[in-house]
């Protein structure tokens, strides 16, 4: 990186260092996740700590400090405010936020991750569900990092896949057709599930209308086969099974 970069990027986490700074997690399209002190943002009315909050896409120039690198002049360019306002598409966007600053590696551009992630948000803002989003989200970043099981074959028998559900298998990221999953434990996938993660990982784009209990394995699916590819924890799984289950339950 050069010294002094302008730059565009979401924040993508915040965590605080002594009593008046804080630092963020940034994910720009040329310059990968970087880690910025944000000075002063503590102080009370700091509008740099207002600016610079997680899902706020900004604009901003980068210093290369001696030890640290920090933000300068942020100017917000989007802060999704109607998602805000939707506690579910907020978890879900948060979440993915979380879930890209624990994938990816510090300082490596990956701009069609960030493309991705900044179709999600605007999504998400525009009114999509939230698990069509994120599912697609999901699937895509797998694939980008090189994650992504045969999805034409059973590793088993070699029987084409693609008419009838599937088991995958996330600790040895293969999927096995109905026959050969008998007593192997394992995520269902329906014929749909699957036809939607081939589109998916071959780039197609999202489509809001998928069917929500096929993106709701799907969702599972990649996050249980991040938790062993990636030895990602998968805290946020868990509060979105109760958020599902206390809808459901009315
Ligand atoms: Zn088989």
């Amino acid at each position: 990186m050069a010294r002094e970069i302008f730059t565009e990027g979401v924040v993508l986490r915040r965590w605080y260092a002594g009593e008046h700074d804080k630092w963020i997690s940034l994910l720009t399209p040329a310059h990968g996740k970087l880690r910025l002190r944000v000075r002063g943002a503590r102080k009370p009315q700091s509008k740099m700590g207002m600016l610079t909050e997680p899902l706020n896409l900004l604009k901003a120039r980068v210093i290369e400090g001696r030890a640290q690198k920090l933000i300068a002049q942020p100017q917000l360019n989007r802060g999704y405010l109607a998602l805000r306002t939707d506690l579910e598409r907020l978890s879900v966007a948060l979440a993915l936020c979380e879930t890209l600053d624990r994938w990816l590696p510090d300082e490596q551009a990956e701009p069609e991750a960030y493309a991705t992630l900044v179709i999600a948000l605007e999504a998400l803002e525009a009114g999509a569900p939230a698990e069509p989003t994120a599912a697609w989200a999901l699937w895509r970043w797998l694939a980008m990092l090189g994650y992504c099981p045969d999805l034409r074959r059973c590793a088993q028998c070699g029987k084409e896949l693609g008419d009838e559900g599937v088991c995958f298998l996330p600790t040895e990221s293969v999927l096995l057709c109905p026959r050969c999953a008998r007593q192997r434990e394992g995520i269902e996938l329906t014929a749909d599930a699957l036809s939607l993660l081939r589109q998916w990982t071959q780039g197609e784009r999202l489509n809001p209308d998928a069917c929500p209990a096929s993106c709701r394995s799907l969702i599972r699916a990649a996050l249980r086969y991040a938790e062993c590819a990636l030895e990602s924890p998968v805290r946020w799984l868990e509060f979105w099974e109760r958020l599902n289950a206390l809808r459901e339950s009315g």
